[in-house]
């Protein structure tokens, strides 16, 4: 049942023409959940993004309402990518994550309908002391489908009573390294989200391979830089609360009283995320804090301090960094 403070269609729409206030580029909008399938008026919303000249992409969930004919069609209103979750090579480990048998075949089923439709697709896998045996074989099992991203996703702890439990700091830096090795011979691009300090653990086997200023440049590893939860990115949940980040749930106004673009560039937090400068602890003195900045969601969810240290990364900075 839909919450009753949900956002209506005109405060949907007059949501999607406030993004017009941070002029070109415009913003892109994804649509996620949940299941943004369940909004009976999604087509519409779709429909009034494209009238504004907004891009739009989905990751519904994979649930037997998201057929083929459901693609064709998000397809045909203008969707231009689907993002769709497999955390596990098999049917077995897949659904006994989520929870949900038949999850595994269906978002399978799923990802061969994107590539036969031509739909630019990006596959979210969970990075977790219980899938990260399993993602070389995940890796294996995307290889021949025409994917666009594969984004492997560092679980965050956001409390007790959660099935999942996120990989300590010295399995992520293990598996950062073979993220990296893996980059350099994927046939599609591999990201990391809520680990940015991949990008020092990259930067750091470039340099120990030898590699020059100009080649790192080239190298594609670095598509972007710095903090990005509320810098470059923003949530508006459900019922129009705006947070810097879906894994930052710190809602710092809401769409239905506020005018987005206004919060995005003064309000306190975002502003804040905005100054790598301005981070503490290890992140606050780290050389590699303009590239890097760590999770600012994890840093939040770990101490409350939305400048604090990432504790995921162990990195003991050599320089005196920013301050
Ligand atoms: S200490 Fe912070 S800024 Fe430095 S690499 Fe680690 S997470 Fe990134």
């Amino acid at each position: 049942m839909a919450h009753p403070q949900e956002l209506t269609f005109e405060q949907g729409v007059d949501f999607l023409r406030q993004l017009k206030d941070f002029g070109d580029p415009m913003p892109q909008l994804i649509l996620t959940g949940g299941d943004p399938l369940k909004r009976p008026d999604l087509y519409e919303l779709i429909d009034a993004a494209r009238e504004l000249g907004i891009g739009t992409s989905i990751t519904p969930a994979a649930t037997p309402a998201f057929t083929r004919e459901v693609l064709v069609k998000l397809k045909e209103h203008g969707v231009e990518g689907l993002g769709l979750s497999l955390d596990a090579p098999t049917a077995d480990l897949h659904d006994s994550i989520r929870g949900v048998p038949g999850t595994f075949d269906r978002t399978m089923q799923a990802i061969a309908w994107a590539q036969e439709l031509e739909m630019p697709l990006q596959v979210n896998t969970l990075a977790a002391a219980e899938t990260v045996d399993h993602l070389p074989a995940v890796y294996e099992l995307l290889k021949p489908f025409g994917i666009a991203r594969w984004s492997l996703f560092f679980l965050i702890s956001v409390g007790r009573g959660k099935v999942l439990q996120p990989l300590t700091p010295e399995e992520g830096e293990k598996l950062m390294g073979w993220v990296y090795e893996t980059t350099k011979v994927a046939p599609f691009i591999v990201a990391t989200t809520e680990a940015p300090s991949y990008r020092r653990v990259a930067l750091e086997h470039m340099r120990e391979e030898g590699m020059t200023g100009e080649q790192i440049k080239q190298s594609g590893q670095f598509r972007s830089f710095g903090i990005r939860d509320g810098h470059g990115i923003m949530f508006v949940s459900n019922t129009g609360d705006i947070c810097p980040a879906g894994f930052l749930p710190l809602a710092v106004g809401n769409v239905k009283t506020d005018r987005v673009a206004d919060i995005y560039r003064n309000a306190p937090v975002f502003q804040a995320l905005h100054d790598s400068t301005q981070l503490e602890g290890r992140c606050g003195i780290c050389e590699y804090h303009s590239l890097c900045g760590g999770s600012r969601a994890r840093a939040f969810g770990a101490s409350g301090n939305l400048l604090g240290e990432d504790p995921f990364c162990e990195y003991i900075p050599h320089s005196k960094g920013p301050h």
